[in-house]
């Protein structure tokens, strides 16, 4: 049994990145409980966020802040006390710290110095949105948060294998509205999707539908509150029956899904399995046909 794992006596010495709850406090395991009472101090990504977890089950370990800005500097001085043989808890605000938290530079330099790091398993987003979707859970990948930047985010969206994998995301609820649309632009307005909101808490919510469903459905509220994952599992590409012409399936999609031409012609391009620009220029030949 590795030191971590016993469950008297004083812990192992090294790096614990400990897991704490997305929204129930229930879910604190209770080795993180231990854990965060036997470690020297415990790294955070928000101090005063963490201390209300440490108050609410009456653990007095000192605490050091460690986030995104200082985690460079933080984590060499982390690692200097690691090196003298301490036991330094990570945690993030919520969930598994370096998910899309703070955790895994000092993780891996923890490693490369030989210190020895232990996982302390527990709450995480993706995880529990995925298995409650009713995706596919056989296949999946994680991509964290989406670009803001419509232009970056369509691209992402566009480069994603549709091989029936479920592709998980990490979004703000005040650009689902504009994830969706742009979901809808790549995918199709009946591409399935899930969005898992306030995981745990009170509010909890899975939306399942086409990306339209859940789009009109989101819109319709007067504002759209809380923590979002968003899952959807593209299918494979459908051989476009050859039959029909470029401008007649962009003509086509323009209408029946109000996409602009250019979106309409990136997806006939996609569904081609051919670049956008040999799809233009197709379009261009059959245009110059009909003159
Ligand atoms: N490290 C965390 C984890 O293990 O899930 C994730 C941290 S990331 C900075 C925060 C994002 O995770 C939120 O914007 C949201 O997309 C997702 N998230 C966190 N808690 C959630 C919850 N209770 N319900 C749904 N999504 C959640």
């Amino acid at each position: 049994m590795s030191p971590a794992a016993e469950h008297d006596g004083p812990i192992a010495p090294g790096l614990y990145l400990v897991a704490t709850p997305i929204g129930n406090l229930e879910d604190i395991t209770l080795r993180a409980l231990r854990i965060l009472r036997s470690v020297d101090r415990i790294a955070c990504e928000d101090t005063r966020q963490t201390q209300k977890l440490l108050n609410h089950f009456g653990i007095a370990t000192p605490t050091v802040s460690y986030h995104l800005h200082n985690e460079g500097p933080r984590a060499e001085e982390l690692l200097a006390q690691l090196k003298q043989g301490a036991r330094i808890a990570v945690v993030s605000d919520a969930g598994t710290p370096g998910i899309a938290d703070p955790g895994h530079e000092i993780a891996t330099a923890a490693i490369a110095a030989g210190i020895e790091v232990f996982p302390v398993p527990g709450a995480n987003a993706a995880i529990n949105a995925l298995i409650a979707s009713g995706l596919s859970t056989e296949s999946f990948t994680f991509h964290g948060f989406l670009p803001a930047k419509e232009g970056q985010r369509k691209t992402a969206l566009e480069q994603l294998p549709r091989d029936n994998a479920t592709h998980i995301f990490y979004e703000a609820p005040h650009r689902i509205l504009d994830t969706l649309a742009d979901l809808e632009a790549v995918f199709g307005a009946t591409q399935p999707a899930v969005i898992a909101r306030e995981l745990t808490k009170l509010h909890e919510e899975f939306l399942r539908g086409t990306v339209a469903e859940l789009r009109a459905q989101l819109a319709s509220r007067a504002t759209v509150r809380g923590e979002i994952v968003l899952l959807f599992s593209p299918t494979p590409k459908q051989t476009a029956p050859m039959t029909q012409s470029i401008a007649a399936e962009v003509a086509a999609l323009m209408q029946s899904e109000s996409l602009s031409e250019k979106d309409a012609l990136k997806r006939v391009a996609r569904e081609r399995g051919i670049g956008k620009s040999e799809a233009y220029r197709e379009l261009q030949r059959e245009q110059n046909r009909k003159r």
